[in-house]
């Protein structure tokens, strides 16, 4: 159902970006890579979807804006690319706090204004925006990401609001713990703050969380973002979905 519309995904060079564009390629739509990555595996990926692929650094306003750029105008805009850092706030590297900030938050800014001239002109649009289910509540040594997270949560309400008679919709979607290189990223971090082994830190402090003890699969999210961009979703506006195992729910 999403033949002819044109879907740029951030960070779809793996983990949940990737079962996002997968999902959408899936219902016929033509995408857009963005991310990282080895130069064969992003070619293999360009083939399997039949995408192109951008590379740019969206830490930098240059950088989105060569994104969108070299994107073209696109009807479905997922603002996924995000990173993590985990430290004590006394102890925060400054430079990571700035990067979190840059590419969880402002990042999805750039993309975002400069993608809606074309979604209000055709008069549909859909932007999506992984938030986290630390858009809704905080776990302690990752201020940047929470701030990063809620903030996107009040950007996303902002904009949907601005839309609403647009045909545009955005909304957020908000995973608990998934199974990707961002999880694995922090683990010997969090294992230092907290002076855990790396099991304890799977079972104790990650799935603790998470009611289902599961993690959330990344295709699990994808179909999410898939149904966001159904007609029947034409009034889910300003929304941010948990997809957590019932972690916010506690
Ligand atoms: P991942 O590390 O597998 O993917 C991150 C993607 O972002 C990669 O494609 C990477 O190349 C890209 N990226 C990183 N830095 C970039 C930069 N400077 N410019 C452009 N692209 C860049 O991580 P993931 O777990 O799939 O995370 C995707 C999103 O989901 C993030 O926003 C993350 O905060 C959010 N999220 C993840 C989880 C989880 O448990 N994994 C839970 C909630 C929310």
């Amino acid at each position: 159902f999403l033949s002819g519309k044109r879907a740029l995904v951030t960070g779809s060079t793996s983990g949940i970006g990737l079962a996002i564009a997968r999902a959408m390629a899936a219902e016929g739509a033509e995408l857009v890579l963005s991310g990282f990555g080895e130069a064969a595996e992003i070619t293999e990926l360009c083939e399997e979807l039949g995408a192109i692929h951008v590379a740019a650094d969206l830490l930098t306003v240059d950088g989105c804006e060569k994104l969108m750029a070299q994107a073209g105008p696109v009807d479905i805009l997922v603002n996924n690319a995000g990173m993590q850092h985990v430290a004590p706030v006394d102890e925060f590297p400054t430079d990571k706090w700035n990067m979190i900030i840059a590419l969880n938050l402002t990042a999805a800014f750039h993309t975002s204004r400069l993608a809606i001239p074309h979604m209000k002109k055709t008069g549909w649009g859909r932007i999506i925006n992984t938030a986290s289910a630390h858009s809704k509540t905080a776990s302690p040594f990752k201020s940047a990401y929470n701030a990063s997270k809620h903030g996107i949560d009040g950007f996303t309400k902002t904009i949907a609001l601005e839309l609403a008679q647009t045909g545009v919709t955005a909304n957020c979607i908000s995973p608990g713990y998934v199974w990707t290189s961002l999880i694995e990223g922090q683990i010997p971090d969090t294992m230092a703050a907290r002076g855990l082994s790396r099991d304890e830190v799977i079972n104790d402090v990650l799935l603790a969380k998470q009611p289902t003890k599961k993690f959330v699969q990344p295709t699990e999210v994808g179909a999410l973002a898939v149904f966001l961009c159904r007609e029947e979703a034409g009034n889910v506006t300003g929304a941010n979905w948990s997809i957590d195992g019932g972690w916010t729910a506690q």
